[in-house]
This record gives structure tokens, sequence and C-alpha cells, in this order.
């Protein structure tokens, strides 16, 4: 038999490599973002096109690298920055594997232009696929400028991989992002398709925060500060009430180093306890300096995990150090989470109260039987066509509903907020029966603490949760409007424009299309900003800003937390957003269509998340409670 075995030739091997190094664009521009930091720079530029896909250039003002070294650069395992491997506890740079430049040279076009502060001429390397095609000497500025161009040009597979531009710009901002926070001494800019995304100035951690995060994060950040010997701790934390639903902005950095760590998560969750739900995750922006020898640095290159030497030591500095600055800043709690964000309504009224203003439809005729699912009736619930499924739920539902006339007399809304009466607004329920007789669909449901619906069934009396009964109806009408692409949207009088972050832009515009299926009218219009020019008739009255965060904010956890797909994660944020919350009053005849509506759905008992919509008690469970 002949021997088999052979050494792979270097191109292969790199294109091998670069498959656990380079996955993405984003992780191109890590790398050489990385560089960069690594080499000085003091200013750096980043420049995208196609999301990456025809174009990733960094500029940078770092120290360049001499005609050798540039040769150097792209050989695997070609490093400046260890020479031994005692030099690995030592680590005060970002990259040291030496992998980062030979792996992408290998699956790319790569043009290096590079002068060094002393040198007065620089150096054009050109590479495709690992061969040098082009080497000389030409005039350019101090540091250093990397072109990766078409990128997995001779790696189909990966190419064909990729995701949709706007899901690539999602991980790319990601990096950049990771990179920009715990650097703010580094000028930093980020062109796409010659948008200008970032353009952060040099300033103050918290002046980067800011400029990362938007203006709105300035008052919301509580400081903290701790100093051992094993850590010395910076940078600061969310106030708990701007806690969200998603992991959103949470960043631990070990030696300017981004680094997720469930275990140092916890310790802040821990410190916090008291102050946040469970559910909810807070922000944080803290910068962790170990000494480099406490740390194992056997860090995969595309892992963010790391491991400390005295992990449980650190974890109990951090949870006390959050704790201490929460405390100093006496940052106390102010936001009751139970409730959604753009309802601030007290569940328990202490004040006055003023009636809420509620138009109402003359025309409107309960017995109507002419649905349009697109015009809406005044209450926001209109009737539409019924599947044999949902007209099988609706016939059940009204079999249920069947009540005896003298009972439906005898029960009449009395809950009346606007009452000084004590007696009628300590009593719920009143029998009387010298009331004017109303029609018996006027008299079968009422409403209690603007909470719940309560209304008879032939066997005992159905709880509903109002919001959570109009989040159902919608999250079914959503889901059929976006795959029909027939949403109605009801057109602003002034449309308005929103501001969104660069990363919540991005996620904006890969759903636009499904957003614009459901009725929201949102055009582009710059890099981050957009207009509303119309809202799905449900959601008319909300401020376009608070409604569009609100539905990023959700979606993001939808997809994230939940992991739904796309179009179920967008249909159940909007009817989260749209429906009407608790502290609305109802009138008689919406809630009437409320429940017609909730019955004709295909699972009236739950909301999409599984919260339960509806409780019923029979006569008998009544009667039990009155006679133990
Ligand atoms: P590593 O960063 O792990 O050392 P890389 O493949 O990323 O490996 O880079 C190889 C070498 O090329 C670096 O060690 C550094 O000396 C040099 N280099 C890369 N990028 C730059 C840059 N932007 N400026 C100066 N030198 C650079
Ligand atoms: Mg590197």
């Amino acid at each position: 038999m002949p021997d088999i075995i052979q050494l792979l030739p270097d191109s292969i091997a790199n294109q091998i490599a670069a498959g656990e190094v380079i996955q993405r664009p984003a992780s191109v521009v890590k790398e050489l973002l990385e560089n960069a930091i690594d080499a000085g720079a003091d200013e750096v530029n980043l420049i995208i096109k196609d999301a990456g896909k025809t174009l990733i250039q960094i500029i940078d003002n770092g120290k360049g690298m001499s005609e050798t070294d540039v040769r150097m650069s792209i050989e695997r395992h070609a490093t400046s920055k260890i020479a031994s491997a005692s030099d690995l506890f030592e680590l005060k740079t970002m990259g040291f594997r030496g992998e980062a430049l030979a792996s992408i040279a290998s699956i790319a076009h790569l043009d290096i232009r590079t002068k060094q502060t002393d040198g007065e001429l620089g150096t054009l390397l050109q590479i495709e696929g690992s061969d040098v095609v082009n080497q000389e000497a030409v005039t350019c500025k101090k540091g250093t400028s990397m072109s990766v161009k078409n990128l997995f040009y001779n790696v189909p597979a990966r190419r064909k991989f990729l995701k949709s531009d706007n899901v690539e710009m999602r991980h790319i901002i990601d990096e950049f992002e990771r990179v920009a926070i715990p650097n703010p001494h580094i000028k930093l800019t980020f062109h796409h398709n010659n948008n200008e995304i970032f353009h952060l100035e040099k300033g103050t951690f918290r002046q980067r925060i800011v400029q990362v995060f938007g203006k709105r994060y300035n008052e919301k950040l509580v400081p903290i500060e701790e100093e051992t010997d094993i850590v010395k701790i910076s940078g600061f934390i969310g106030k708990p009430e701007t806690a969200k639903k998603t992991r959103g902005e949470q960043f631990f950095f070990v030696n300017h180093r981004f680094i997720k760590s469930a275990y140092l998560n916890h310790a802040i969750q821990e410190a916090l306890e008291d102050l946040i739900p469970r559910d909810v995750y807070p922000s944080y922006f803290l910068m962790l300096d170990v000494n480099p020898s406490f740390i194992d640095v056997n860090i995969h290159p595309t892992k963010t995990e790391i491991k400390f030497e005295d992990e449980r030591a650190i974890y109990a500095i951090l949870r006390s150090s959050v704790r201490q600055g929460i405390g100093k800043n006496n940052v106390a709690p102010s936001l009751d989470f139970e409730q959604e964000t753009s309802f601030n309504v007290p569940l328990h009224p202490t004040g006055p109260i003023q009636m809420p203003e509620i138009k109402v439809n003359p025309n409107y005729n309960p017995f109507d039987s002419d649905n349009n699912s697109h015009k809406p009736t005044n209450s926001g619930y209109s009737k539409q066509q019924l599947t044999p499924q949902q007209q099988h739920n609706r016939d059940n539902w009204e079999k249920l509903y069947q009540v005896n006339p003298e009972m439906a007399d005898s029960v009449k809304q009395v809950f009346n907020p606007d009452s000084d009466d004590e007696q009628q607004s300590n009593h719920l329920i009143i029998p009387d029966h010298n009331q004017q007789e109303q029609p018996s669909s006027k008299s079968k449901a009422f409403q209690v603490h603007a909470k719940y619906i309560i209304a008879h069934i032939k066997s005992g009396l159905v709880m509903i949760h109002q919001s959570r009964a109009h989040e159902r109806i919608l999250y079914e009408r959503y889901l059929v409007a976006i795959d029909e692409q027939k949403g109605y949207s009801q057109q602003q009088l002034f449309p308005q424009t929103v501001q969104l972050q660069a990363g919540d832009a991005e996620l904006v515009k890969s759903i636009s299309t499904d957003l614009q299926a459901a009725g929201v009218d949102i055009r582009e219009f710059g890099a981050q900003t957009f207009v509303i020019q119309g809202l799905p008739d449900y959601a008319t009255n909300q401020d376009p800003q608070t409604f569009i965060d609100g539905i990023v904010e959700h979606y993001k956890n939808n997809l994230q937390e939940l992991r739904l797909e796309k179009r179920e994660a967008l249909a159940r944020s909007l009817a989260k957003r749209s429906a009407i919350k608790t502290g609305k009053v109802l009138m008689p005849e919406e809630m009437e269509n409320l429940i017609d509506e909730l019955f004709a759905c295909k699972n009236p008992y739950t909301t999409p998340s599984g919260r339960t919509i509806i409780n019923t008690f029979t006569i008998d469970q009544l009667d039990n409670i009155f006679d133990k």
C-alpha cells in the first residue's frame, strides 16, 4: 500500500482555520477593530458596503507595520503580541493568536495599506485567497487601512449561509458596540453604504454610553466603583426602573474585552433582587480590571466566555459594589413592573377620577350583521368574517351565554368611579328591580375596576380579563394581516419621526415589510430615523415613538428569549402594544363586542403567551362560597 498522508497546503489549512475564526462579516469587523486598538490607534473609521458582503474597511492611525511585518502579518501563527508561553500570563492585548489576518486573507480579497510613524513611504500589499498578488511602496497616512472585499468569494457554502443584510448588519453593530463602549478614549466612526451609523467622539465612559445608546440614558445610569486587590470595578448600572424584558444592554468588559458571563450576571441580578422582578433584565456597563495572570487565557477566538481564577470572590465583590452603588445613589424602585410601560393609570385610584372620554358610535347596532374587518367600530373591535372553527366557538359561547332573563335584569353595572356615593362604590353588585329595563344584550356584561368584565352565563358567571382578551383578539388579527398583507393603516394627520438606536433601526428595517403588512406605515428617513405615516387602527391614539419602542422591545424579547419565529413574534408584540389596557372604562356595547370577538378567536382562553383570559364560576361554586 502506498503512503497516503500528506501535509495540507497552507492556503487550505488557513481556510479551515478561517472556518472557526471568521464566521460572518461581523467576525472580520471584530478582528480588525481589535487589531487597530492593539496598534494603539486613537481614531478608527469603519466603512461597510452591503452589510460587509462587498466591503469591510478599517482605517486606523495606529503604529502601522514595516514592509517585512506586513508580509509576516498574513502568515498563520504570526503575531507581534506574544513571544513565549509565559507572555500568555501577561496579556494586555486583544489579539495574540496570530490567526485573524491569515484567515481573512485566505477567504477574501485583502488590501493592506500601512505606514509606520517614522517611515517616509508606506506599503501596499494585495492578497487574493492567501496569494500575494501585488506589493508596492505607496504614499499613505500613518497607520493602517485594511480593506476586505468579496468575503467568502472562494467558499460558496459560507457565502450562501450568510443571512439578509439587515441581520448581518445587526451582528456588525453588536461587535462594533462591544469595542466602542469600553474604549471611550478612541474616536470611532462607522459608515454603511455611505450612511453614518455612528460618530463617537472621544470622551468619558458615561459619554460613550450615552453616545451609543442615546441621550435618554444619561439620567438612567448609576455609577459603580470598587477597587480591591483582586479586581477593580468601574462603570454603570441602569436604574432599576429601566430594566427590560430583553437582555438588551448588558455589558461586562474584562480588561477591555467584552465577555459574557451568566455567573457574574447572576451576581447583579442578586444584588438587585429586591428592586426588580426575576423576569426582567437590568442594563449594565461594567469594566472589570483583573491581573491578566488571574485569567485563563485559553480563550477560543470567537468565544466570549472567560475563566477567572477567583470567580467566587469576584462574584461577591461585584454583588456588594452594585448594592452599594444603588444604595449610595438612593435609587428606589419607582415603577410597578406588572404594568406595561405605556400604561401608568393606577389600578386603585386615590384622587378624584375623570371619566375617560369615550366616543360612541351613534349608528352602532349590536344586531347589525354587516361585518367588515377593516372598518373598526369606535371601540376598536371590528366584527369579521368567521371561519367554521370560529363560528363553532362563538356558537358554543352563545349557548353558554343564554341567560335567564329575570336574572339578567337583577344585576346592573353599578360600579361608577365618578360617583360620590359611598354606598355605590363600596358595593359592586346591587340588585335593582326599580331600574328601567334595558335590552338584555346591554345588561349582560359589566366591568369591575376597569379591568375585568363579568358576564352571566347559564351555569353561573364568567370573568374576563379585558386587556388580555383584547390582546388575544388583536394577535389573531395581526397574524392574518401579516400573512395576507392586508393590515389596515390609519394615516396620521401629521406624520411623525421616530429615532431609534442603531441596532434597533436595523431590526426595524429587517421587519419593515411585515410591519407594513400589519398596518404600521413606517418609512426610512435616514440611518436611524423613520417617519410614521400611519398606525394600525387599534393603535391610532398611541404616541408613535412609544409605540415603536414598545414593539421593538417586545419583539426582541419574543425572538431572543422565547425563540419565536419572526411573524409570530411580531404579531405578539403588536397585539401586546395595541391592546386596550387595564384602566380603560368600556361602554356596554364595547364589552359586548369584546366578548363576541373573543369567542370568535381560535383560542379565547389564553393569551398568546399562555396567560389566562377567562375564569368561569358555576352557581355551585358560588353557592359553596356562601355555604362554607
Ligand atoms: P494577532 O492580533 O492575534 O496578533 P492577527 O492575525 O490579527 O493576529 O495580526 C497579526 C499581526 O499583524 C499582529 O500581531 C500585528 O503585529 C499586525 N497587525 C495586524 N493589524 C494591524 C494594524 N491595524 N496595525 C498594526 N499592526 C497590525
Ligand atoms: Mg488580531
